[in-house]
């Protein structure tokens, strides 16, 4: 199967000019200017912007959490994804406690199994170092293309590891070529606060927000820059909310470390006016670190035009408002933390980044494809349109009008994050490694066609094989 695409204004991070793409098998085999070329299927895309399919290195489908499962498990996350413009994700496994990481890593690939649309990778969630997973298991790892650890600072009694744990894993990490991230906020702190406010008699969602403060954060990120640096791991600081975090990701960054950080779609547009509202509505704002302050929204704009922070995740984690979200009616401490996203990204951050002029095209490509594709070794095989890359290439309509809501999107969840927001610009048709898999609001691909992606190391490129004959 062959596709041209001619036309389309070519947008990568670097680049930006007006060409013909054509696609050959699963890979990119050649752009040019009117390429004079037979193909199985020709796509005028005069007026569209080619963008590289994005890539999402934050989601959690079908995770076990505070005593339910994410709403979305792999088939109607990746239909999200596939309808948002987003062609690969690296979702968490998360180890459960008491078992090996391979174990963990079994039981992930089973839940992707005969539901995977488009294509993923894994990072290995670390609960456990003593009983179960050990340090030369960890080690191994990125030999089967795992080559991510994400350790959780938060959480405590559940996900929360110790700094005895999160420092033998950035120790491992400095040997075996894998990239630590860490959920950075002070547990211990927070669960203090949790307890004081419950007995205070304060229940509703709101302070789910107040006892996470800006200062657990803050000092959870600093505490995890200097151990990495100590370690000499290479650091990557997920979700990353408000100035306090800010500030020492980009101090180290200036000091030439190894340090990067992500903030995701819903920090830049949910605040605490949210999480306030009455008759539990604040429930669907509950996700970790919280809602911040609006103030933040502009340190947030301002740190990924920077290159103070490096890429944009959505930390899609779905539950229901109705049902699952209830949990926590009388508690907040019982709501399951997380929010949908996996679909609008490229929506709000095109619309109100670059439509806006907060950030160039150049600079969207760069911090929901290109970069991501770097840093998890995926580059450049996902995260840019170039020969020999994969085609994967969102067909996208800048001028089209595109109303954000619950009831026309594909995630389980029962509510948006940005319900009611109008954008600007939206895709039209989406090729993951050649295939069309969403044209005319339609999912063209078939459940169980996507891959598993086995990435490369920290610093290392990921080329694409040959295609399979
Ligand atoms: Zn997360």
């Amino acid at each position: 199967m062959s596709i041209l695409i001619k036309g389309g204004r070519v947008i990568t991070a670097a680049d930006d000019y007006v060409g013909d793409v054509l696609v050959e098998g699963e890979r990119i085999s050649l752009i040019g200017e009117s390429l004079d070329v037979e193909a199985d299927r020709v796509i005028d895309a005069s007026g569209k912007y080619l963008l590289p399919g994005c890539v999402d290195p934050h989601t959690h489908l079908d995770m076990p959490f505070g005593g339910t499962v994410t709403a979305d498990d792999f088939e109607s996350g990746h239909t999200a994804a596939a309808f948002g413009g987003t062609t690969t994700h690296v979702d968490f496994c998360i180890q459960p406690p008491g078992t090996s990481f391979g174990e963990a890593l079994s039981m992930w690939h089973a839940k992707r199994e005969g539901k995977a649309i488009i294509d993923n990778g894994f990072h290995i969630a670390i609960t456990d170092l003593h009983d179960g997973g050990s340090l030369e298991e960890l080690a191994s790892l990125p030999e089967q293309g795992i080559t991510s650890y994400k350790l959780f600072m938060a959480y405590k009694g559940a996900l929360m590891v110790d700094d005895d744990t999160l420092y033998r894993a950035m120790e491992v990490a400095a040997q075996s070529g894998a990239l630590v991230m860490v959920h950075a906020e002070n547990g211990d702190v927070i669960d203090i606060l949790v307890r004081e406010a419950l007995e205070a008699g304060h229940t509703e969602p709101l302070y789910h927000a107040l006892t996470r403060p800006p200062e657990v954060e803050g000092e959870a990120t600093n505490r995890a820059i200097q151990l990495a640096h100590l370690a000499g791991a290479p650091l990557y600081v997920v979700h990353v909310t408000c100035r306090e975090a800010v500030e020492p990701i980009a101090a180290a960054r200036v000091k030439g470390w190894r340090v990067w950080g992500e903030t995701c779609t819903q920090y830049f547009f949910n605040s605490l006016e949210d999480i306030a509202k009455p008759d539990f509505e604040g429930a669907k704002y509950v996700y970790s670190p919280p809602v911040r302050d609006k103030s933040n929204w502009d340190v947030l704009w301002n740190a990924v035009r920077s290159d103070a922070l490096s890429a944009i995740s959505t930390d899609h984690c779905a539950f229901t408002w109705a049902e699952q979200k209830h949990m926590g009616r009388d508690d907040f401490s019982k709501i399951p933390n997380g929010g949908p996203g996996l679909e609008n990204r490229l929506h709000m951050i095109h619309h109100f980044g670059v439509r806006e002029g907060r950030i160039t095209l150049n600079r969207m490509v760069e911090l929901l494809a290109t970069n991501p594709a770097k840093l998890f070794g995926l580059y450049p095989r996902k995260g840019t349109i170039a020969v020999g890359s994969d085609g994967d290439i969102v067909v996208f309509d800048p001028d089209k009008p595109y109303l954000v809501t619950a009831e026309g999107q594909h995630s389980r969840s029962d509510y948006n994050l940005y319900e009611g927001t109008e954008v600007v610009g939206t895709p039209e048709l989406v090729l993951r490694r050649g295939e069309i898999i969403v044209e005319g609001g339609e999912l063209t691909a078939r459940p169980g066609s996507g891959q598993f992606i086995r990435r490369a190391r920290f610093g290392e490129e990921l080329r694409a094989t040959a295609p399979v004959a």
